[in-house]
């Protein structure tokens, strides 16, 4: 399912780490000071878990129990992180003196920086798994599993407002399910 405009620019940076410390990084703050985290994968459909919705964490644990997972953390770009930066610090101020109509408007100017982000950082995905890393599998076009978690400040080494798109690389698949080229094919419930 492609949900991302056309006009969706393809920008910010995209790094690709290797997970060691068991996912701590992105359940610290998941559901806690960031929000949980979100299915966007091409290949989360093929596991039963839909696009966009919210992932639960026993379920991406048990699907990377043992497994490569790879963190692409993509970073926003100096426009989206400037507009970040000064609607939070808007709605910090109009907050701390009371007027809180103004620091609803500002939180709701941060919620639509963050959802372009996240078209960004999905538009972003789209071509990697097009392009394919022949880390992840041999074949091109790659569909991943992928659960990301939205982090909105760096107190962790990262600046910027960042993604991390945490890939569970054992089950990456080939473009059609009929080439049957999936290196996992335990697929089924991992609730
Ligand atoms: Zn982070």
């Amino acid at each position: 399912m492609d949900t991302t405009p056309d006009s969706t620019p393809v920008t910010g940076i995209l790094r690709t780490t290797w997970v060691r410390d068991e996912l701590a990084h992105v359940l610290e703050h998941a559901g806690t000071d960031e929000p949980s985290g979100t299915w966007t994968g091409l290949a989360c459909p093929d596991h039963g878990l839909s696009v966009g919705s919210d992932v639960c964490v026993a379920t991406l644990l048990a699907m990377s129990a043992g497994r490569a997972v790879a963190d692409l953390i993509w970073e926003a770009p100096a426009y989206i992180a400037d507009e970040h930066a000064r609607a939070f610090d808007a709605a910090m101020e109009a907050f701390q003196q009371g007027r809180s109509a103004a620091a609803e408007r500002h939180w709701q100017d941060l919620q639509a920086i963050w959802s372009h982000a996240w078209a960004t950082n999905y538009a972003v995905l789209g071509l990697i798994q097009q392009a394919g890393i022949t880390e992840f599998a041999e074949v091109k076009p790659q569909r991943w599993v992928v659960a990301s978690f939205e982090h909105h400040c760096g107190s962790h080494g990262v600046q910027l407002p960042h993604v991390h798109n945490v890939v569970v690389t054992a089950l990456t698949s080939g473009s059609s399910s009929e080439e049957n080229v999936r290196a996992d094919s335990a697929g089924g419930s991992y609730g």
